[in-house]
């Protein structure tokens, strides 16, 4: 029986691969790091992972999950709420509302999860859920779950949201999603306005911190500091696997009730295993180094802020950001691709991104920076851009 589909199967991924879209996978054979080594045994610097706050190889954290399997054993077994939980799984849900200033936290094996379990306990058919065209795979999949009436507006304008908001007023519930950062130009949403127009449209408002927390904001306390709205939104989800030291782990955030709902009817927590001691250990040990110092974050500002100029004076174009994502921007698909495998020879791991995951005729090569380069680095990045810049005729 299985002929039949291996045939259609064979074929897809053969349309795939003619379409040049056939994903591969590069084989790494360190930690993450900012210096990597590739299965080939070279070594190249590392512009291309989430690990923003360079955490995921750092001996603190390695020591604290060790620590874990010796107290706490490898494995849970089970669903948080038959036996897994522990001390540290109700400490580190305390670490993340102290972060963010929220009332109540609950952890998923993946903000996937989080964000696929979030909407469903809370809103019916009478609610709206009105999200960012730009958003999160894991939020569209989240809201398919859930039987509320959809409106999508375009990305980041306020205008179109209102529109969206003004449809939306006969609905029992209204909830406003948005990501805090978005991954593939580096924006930010005016989250300040979009406060001001859930007030005025009685709406609640969700905030997916992934590339965002650790990240933005003095203090890397994501897009509620960096817009000063602190206390303001009502449900944030983020992710232990970016910033947060890059293992494994999501969570939700925010109002008391709503989190108390979610443990009672959210799936993906109550059908799914709990987060293994080791990633716990190692997120509390993480957040004690995020309240007692800003160095990581101050370093990952300065690294930013000197990458985008020196790029920009150079001659690069690049869109604007509020992240630690930069885009520089080439347009052409197939120059997309060709600049990335010259920067790879120079040492250089960078992604090419075109149609359909950006788009048509925005191809651009996404950069994002670490606390863990250091401005030799940086400036080793920046020499290769301008070579093979030149080369490929981008600079004059
Ligand atoms: C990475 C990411 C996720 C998924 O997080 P995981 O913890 O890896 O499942 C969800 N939302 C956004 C915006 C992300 O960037």
């Amino acid at each position: 029986m299985y002929g039949k589909i291996k045939d259609h199967l064979t074929r897809e991924l053969a349309e795939i691969k003619e379409a040049g879209l056939y994903k591969e996978e590069r084989i790494i054979v360190s930690p993450q790091n900012a210096e990597i080594r590739i299965e080939t045994g070279e070594s190249v610097l590392n512009f291309c992972a989430n690990n923003y706050l360079g955490l995921s190889a750092n001996p603190e954290l390695i020591k604290a999950a060790k620590e874990a399997l010796d107290t706490h054993g490898y494995g849970m077994s089970s669903v948080r709420f038959i036996c897994g939980t522990q001390d540290i799984h109700k400490k580190l849900e305390r670490k993340v509302a102290d972060f963010f200033g929220t009332e109540d936290t609950i952890l998923y094996a993946a903000c996937f999860d989080a964000n696929g379990g979030v909407f469903e306990p809370l809103f019916t058919a009478d609610d709206a859920i009105i999200s960012d065209a730009l958003n999160h795979a894991s939020i569209i999949d989240g809201v398919r779950l859930c039987k509320a009436q959809r409106y999508r507006y375009k990305n980041a304008d306020m205008a179109d949201l209102e529109e969206k908001l003004k449809e939306a007023q006969s609905q029992r519930f209204r909830i406003i999603v948005t990501d805090g950062v978005f991954s593939m130009d580096g924006n930010t949403p005016p989250m300040d306005k979009i406060v001001e127009l859930a007030e005025k449209y009685d709406a609640l408002v969700m905030v997916d911190e992934c590339h965002s927390a650790g990240v933005v904001g003095k203090t890397g306390r994501g897009v509620t500091e960096l817009f000063d709205i602190r206390g303001k939104v009502d449900i944030i989800t983020g992710t232990l696997g970016k910033a947060f030291g890059g293992a494994i782990g999501g969570f939700t955030t925010g109002k008391k009730e709503i989190i108390e709902m979610l443990r009672q009817r959210s799936r993906p927590y109550l059908f799914s295993n709990s987060l293994l001691p080791s990633v716990v250990n190692a997120g509390i040990r993480m957040f004690d180094i995020m309240s007692t110092t800003t160095e990581l974050q101050d370093k990952l500002h300065r690294n930013t802020d000197y990458f985008m100029a020196r790029m920009k004076e150079i001659g690069f174009d690049i869109k604007p950001t509020q992240s630690a994502i930069c885009a520089v921007m080439l347009y052409d698909a197939k120059l997309s691709q060709d600049f990335a495998r010259r920067l790879l020879d120079e040492g250089i791991y960078v992604i090419g991104f075109y149609y359909p995951v950006v788009p048509k005729g925005e191809a651009r090569i996404r950069v994002q920076l670490s606390a863990a380069h250091e401005t030799e680095h940086l400036d080793k990045a920046i020499s290769a851009f301008t070579k093979v810049g030149k080369e490929l005729g981008v600079l004059e």
